[in-house]
């Protein structure tokens, strides 16, 4: 049996959105910068794309621009800001994901980076940030809507409303939160956020970037005038109508499907801590998104081992972040929390396929495993 628990780095295309995308790759191939019929077709469908997307946020269609995903958008928000809005100071966290951490970075002549503190469970402390805010600098925040490794959520209405006071902009990285929590643009003071269509069953390389009507930036691709003079570049037709579907679905199954997740979640959790003691979590339980938990060994377990073992079973799930995987060093999140020397991590997360009997199965391999290793000490 093939069970997948690693819907924090990517997730299975939908069957009704692989059905919606396919006409686009067919007999509705046109380029929606063509005036022909094929071209008037295309350019409908992603016209009418951008008015539902828009409509779910509660925002105007003029304020939704396509890209490529989460990282193309946190590059436009954090280049124009600096560039076009003239923005010299950028405060954030620690545990931002890299799309945000690495593009700042490389705009280390232009823009001074304040980390907000953390507490010690990874959750923003706002005090702090109204204190950086109160400098009166230029100021560009971002902040994520929920972490893509421990699942914390950063409540935006009240981030929103402290860049208000001190007319900072604010950006925040909703990657992992489009479809999981509801929006609700007009209410929620922000200036730009962004989507991927592949976080919530939808293809890999489509996505889209908010960008409040007062706020507007400059391109950073330049070529034709697609997406109103903001991304030059054919559009990704397909892609573009599957976000869409995904989204709509997404939406529509959200008040009772996220509910359902939770459930999964914490009956895993209370199984994870019935067999196998010594279980923690890392981040706030309480305060995070319900597809994802994030949980640490007792020393002498190796992540590592653990994933490669259940990878051998058939069960997919991440040690750290998907992101940072490959790369020689650990979790830049887990080394802001405190997690005590010696215990590794493993990363679940759920979606709307998963089922009790399948945690079921995790948590005995798990036990197995961890009892094969103490045997062979
Ligand atoms: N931001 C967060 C919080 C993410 O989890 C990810 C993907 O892992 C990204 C941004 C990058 O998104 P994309 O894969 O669309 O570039």
């Amino acid at each position: 049996m093939k069970i997948y628990l690693d819907n924090a780095a990517t997730t299975p295309v939908a069957p009704e959105v692989l059905e919606a995308m396919l006409p686009y790759f067919s007999r509705k191939f046109g380029n929606p910068s063509s005036i022909h019929q094929y071209g008037r077709e295309a350019k409908a469908a992603i016209e009418q794309a951008r008015k539902h997307i828009a409509k779910m946020l509660n925002c105007a269609p003029a304020e939704i621009f396509f890209t490529s995903g989460g990282t193309e958008s946190a590059n436009l928000v954090i280049h124009g800001a600096v560039y076009d809005l003239g923005v010299t100071r950028m405060i954030t966290s620690k545990i931002e994901h890299h799309c945000v951490l690495h593009t700042a970075e490389s705009l280390f002549r232009r823009l001074r980076i304040d980390c907000v503190f953390l507490g010690e469970n990874g959750n923003v402390d706002y005090a702090h940030l109204e204190k950086l805010l109160s400098s009166g600098e230029k100021t560009l925040v971002c902040l994520m809507h929920a972490n893509n490794e421990i699942g914390n959520i950063t409540d935006m209405d009240r981030v929103g409303e402290l860049c208000k006071k001190y007319k900072a902009y604010f950006f925040s990285d909703t990657v992992q939160t489009i479809t999981h929590l509801p929006f609700d643009l007009q209410k929620t003071p922000v200036h730009f956020i962004t989507g991927s269509a592949h976080k919530f069953h939808g293809p890999k390389g489509a996505g889209f970037l908010y960008m409040r009507s007062d706020a507007m930036l400059k391109p950073m691709l330049h070529g034709g005038s697609q997406e109103r003079n903001l991304r030059a570049g054919t559009e990704n037709l397909a892609g573009i109508i599957g976000l869409e579907m995904a989204m709509i679905i997404g939406y529509a199954l959200s008040k009772k499907e996220q509910p359902e997740i939770k459930e999964l979640k914490n009956y895993f959790f209370q199984k994870l801590k019935n067999e196998l003691p010594g279980i923690r979590v890392n981040g706030d339980f309480e305060n995070s998104l319900p597809k994802i938990l994030n949980v640490s060994f007792p020393p002498g377990v190796q992540g590592d081992y653990l994933v490669q073992n259940l990878d051998i079973s058939g069960i997919a799930a991440s040690a750290g972040s998907a992101c940072a995987s490959g790369s020689a060093t650990g979790s830049h999140v887990l080394a802001e929390l405190n997690v005590p020397e010696g215990r590794s991590s493993i990363r679940f997360s759920f979606s709307r396929y998963n089922t009790k009997e399948e945690l079921d199965e995790v948590v005995g391999k798990l036990k197995e495993m961890m009892q094969q290793k103490d045997s062979s000490r």
